[in-house]
């Protein structure tokens, strides 16, 4: 087959083990894990699309030979659902908060995100909306692709669920799914291959795409980072940007608490939100794409730090 459709590009990791990388300007959006189980195929996140969805589900099939008996939802955000029904898995696995988001706050979701994507594709073409030419490729692909998506679409909830651990003994391999509770969104899973020294871990980790922290628990992030690298794996899948070292789960934990870092310290010395918004990226960060999201991700963790927190008594 042809490692590469409109939506995504196939890279193989291992025997059996691929990943499906996003492409900048297609449907996709989100990178997607495909494992050879041995007679079945598990498939990890669904992309933004039915139109992805369904092709990443025939390139499972046809990469692995066998059906796709499990979909992960690594959580619960469009760019990473939409296409669960168009995977034509047997099951979709993910924890019961997973579920109950994907049901509660998809469809309000999928309606809020049409209107805007209609907005901001106006402004992107008019010229309103400034932003590089790489970046503008991503958001045409993205907000095209949330136009492409019938508004009555069937969001496809988890049928199996799990509280921390669900181990997957296949006939070839072992895959273990894993929460560590909520960071990047309210509840996240990874994915991790222990003898191959991989980890699939949606918007747990973000390369050279700014993360969206903004649905989120930024200490808690950190906490799961911490965690995620005690695994030990030697490559990451993230849920956006390329196949990484296990190093890079480090950076992604460095933006996180550098973040916390200067926000808690522009507070003490009386920084008011739109000025510590207005503070620039630094390297690397500087250079990623989606620019504007580092300016909304510190004015989020600014508000945070000021939220009420519970007094233990
Ligand atoms: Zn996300």
């Amino acid at each position: 087959m042809t490692d590469r459709t409109e939506h995504f590009r196939i890279e193989q990791l291992d025997d059996g083990l691929y990943a499906a990388i996003a492409t900048e300007d297609g449907f996709g959006l989100c990178n997607a894990g495909i494992v050879d189980l041995g007679g079945t195929t598990l498939v990890f996140d669904a992309m933004l699309t039915p139109q992805a969805g369904t092709a990443l589900g025939r390139a499972a099939e046809r990469l692995t030979g066998a059906p796709v008996g499990l979909l992960v939802n690594s959580h619960y955000h469009g760019d990473h659902v939409r296409g669960n029904a168009a995977v034509g898995a047997v099951h979709v696995v993910s924890t019961a908060r997973v579920r109950d988001l994907i049901a509660e706050r998809g469809p309000v979701h999928l309606r809020s995100d049409t209107e805007e994507a209609a907005r901001e594709l106006a402004r992107l073409r008019s010229g309103e909306l400034a932003v590089g030419e790489r970046e503008r490729r991503v958001f045409e692909g993205w907000f095209e692709g949330i136009l492409a998506t019938p508004k009555e679409l069937e969001l496809r909830t988890p049928d199996l669920t799990f509280a921390s651990e669900m181990v997957v003994h296949g006939r070839r391999r072992t895959a273990r799914l894993l929460t560590f509770g909520g960071g990047h969104s309210p509840s996240d899973v990874l994915l991790q291959l222990p003898d191959e020294r991989v980890v699939f871990l949606g918007d747990l980790l973000s390369v050279g795409f700014h993360p969206s922290l903004m649905d989120g628990d930024p200490e808690e992030l950190v906490r799961i980072l911490g965690q995620v690298r005690e695994l030990g794996a030697d490559r990451a899948l993230p849920g956006h940007g390329p196949v990484s070292p296990g190093t890079s789960v480090r950076e992604m934990e460095r933006y996180v608490s550098g973040m916390l870092a200067r926000a808690r310290r522009a507070r003490e010395r009386g920084l008011s939100r739109e000025e510590f918004g207005a503070v620039p990226a630094e390297p690397p960060f500087d250079r990623w794409t989606f620019s504007q999201f580092f300016a909304d991700n510190s004015r989020f963790v600014y508000d945070w730090l000021g939220r009420p927190r519970p007094t233990t008594a």
